[in-house]
């Protein structure tokens, strides 16, 4: 019989279609267009239950698509299409500000994510923010991170992302090599890479995350060690690693199914995982601590990441915009994610839901225990004083094995991930699943 240490880490996983990246409890394939109804009910719900607040604006355009990419992105909108939406996404906040569950409480995060929120103009993105501000103001707001793609970046756009308030910009760098970035069809450049880098840095961040991605196209061992050294020069505050993934709606699955291949031309898993740990060697052994199965940080006492920490203890996430995903009341939804059919939605004065879940408190408390697995420890007490659950009685059997396989240890107060477990967590997490949500196919 293979241990779970095979299982979940056998010699050789080819990269195969599928989502692998855990976002999400229960899974987004258990929610549903019939639940609908859930949403109006959770915004009548009255705000008693101490859950921060925090804003999600989905900007939905990009220059070009990447070949791995499966959001729902629009490359060819212009101005009035772009202001067209923007307006729609005021008149959402507008609609839900007014709602009991929302009406009086001011927001203590926001994020700006995508798509690409830097394609839009400096003056679109004041206007933007100073309506928002009007509707819900942010003087409350600990951090408002925001996405840039670095050849998006000049220093007259890195001015109004600082202005409007953005104390947390994400440069979506992937790669140091143009050709591979080219391959994958980023629409940047590795020299854009330097000047947005730059640009950003003069103008004093807070704190500048750079997200890498180990396993693109033509990703070499050679070129890997140069994304590490590239990354270790530019110092930035925290540097994010994903393992790359192949869903479904991706030009690339699109490509492997035309040529029947099962296996997408990208590393397999254990390479990916590899890269992923030679890079948080070289950036602990230059400073940084890992503080998530994807992140190093260099000052984790002074560097946080306040979207991630309230989204994994249960705070309200409102979303707008085309295919935001929300978290309000204990209820999971999700917008249209077609730019026509979301502004129709407002038009018409209906909610632009798609689907959404109404989460019961053990499902609740799963999502957490596995949002904050991720972080490579969680606080048993924690779930003791939220939730009234004892982890290490609930999960005794799957954590013993898990323990015994060298993957995690944990005592009556802590679980605590070892590299290794960490490194494949989101393959660890489906063990915690209620039976009825195990499916092989999440998304
Ligand atoms: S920049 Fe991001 S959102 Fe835009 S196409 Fe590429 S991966 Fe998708």
């Amino acid at each position: 019989m293979s241990s779970i240490a095979e299982a979940v880490e056998p010699k050789k996983t080819p990269t195969e279609a599928g989502n692998y990246f855990i976002s999400n409890y229960p899974p987004f394939s258990f929610w549903s267009p019939e639940n609908t109804k859930e949403v109006e009910a959770a915004f009548e719900q009255t705000y008693d239950d101490g859950a921060s607040l925090g804003v999600y604006h989905h900007i939905p355009f990009c220059r070009k698509r990447c070949h791995f990419c499966y959001f729902r992105v629009y490359t060819d909108k212009n101005a009035s299409e772009i202001k067209d939406y923007l307006d729609k996404t005021i008149t959402e906040l507008e609609y839900f500000a007014k709602t009991p569950r929302i009406a009086g409480r001011k927001p203590r995060f926001i994020y700006f994510g995508g798509g690409t929120p830097s394609y839009l103009s400096g003056p679109q993105l004041t206007e933007l923010t100073d309506r928002m501000k009007a509707i819900l103001p942010w003087d409350e707001a600990e951090e408002v991170a925001f996405e840039g793609e670095p050849g998006t970046l000049n220093p007259r756009k890195v001015k109004a992302i600082k202005n409007i308030g953005v104390t947390r910009l994400s440069l979506g760098i992937e790669n140091f090599d143009s050709r591979i970035l080219e391959i994958n069809g980023r629409a940047h450049k590795a020299s854009e890479v330097y000047k947005g880098y730059e640009a950003a840095k003069s103008e004093g961040f807070d704190q500048i995350n750079i997200d890498l991605i180990a396993g693109m196209l033509e990703e070499t061992e050679v070129n890997w060690q140069r994304n590490i050294e590239e990354t270790l020069k530019l110092r930035p505050d925290s540097v994010t690693i994903y393992q790359m993934e192949i869903p479904y709606n991706t030009t690339i699955y699109k490509e492997m199914k035309e040529s029947g291949s099962l296996t997408a031309p990208v590393a397999d898993w254990q390479v990916k995982r590899r890269w992923v740990k030679e890079a948080f060697e070289a950036l602990e052994s230059a400073g940084y601590s890992i503080s998530s199965g994807y992140t190093a940080v260099l000052h984790p006492d002074k560097t946080k990441f306040i979207y991630r920490d309230e989204l994994w203890t249960g705070a309200d996430l409102l979303g707008l915009g085309v295919a935001s995903i929300s978290h309000i009341a204990g209820v999971h939804y999700q917008n249209v994610n077609e730019i026509t059919h979301y502004a129709k939605a407002i038009e018409k004065g209906e909610l632009p839901v798609h689907r959404a879940l109404k989460t019961n408190v053990e499902e609740r408390m799963i999502r957490e225990f596995l949002l904050q697995m991720k972080l490579g420890r969680v606080s048993i007490d924690y779930f003791r004083t939220k939730f009234g659950v004892d982890l290490s009685e609930r999960y005794e059997n799957e954590l013993k094995e898990l323990a015994e396989e060298g993957l995690l240890e944990y005592d009556s107060e802590n679980i605590r991930l070892h590299r290794r477990g960490l490194l494949c967590v989101d393959n660890l997490l489906f063990k915690f699943f209620l039976p009825k949500h195990v499916t092989s196919r999440l998304v």
